[in-house]
């Protein structure tokens, strides 16, 4: 993935659409960007996995 590209998901994504939490790390969050998957969930169950190769 690009780094413009995961900036871009990083902003969308940075609160949860859920429970606008908008921590990552520990048992807050996850924001992962391997590849061309980006994850980001949070703990209240709410789960984004994007694979930008689509
Ligand atoms: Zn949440």
């Amino acid at each position: 993935m690009n780094a413009l590209k995961a900036i871009q998901l990083m902003n969308k994504y940075s609160k949860c659409k859920k429970c606008g939490n908008d921590k990552v790390g520990g048992d807050e969050g996850v924001l992962s960007v391997e590849d061309n998957i980006f994850i980001r969930s949070c703990k209240c169950g709410w789960e984004i996995e994007i694979d930008t190769d689509k």
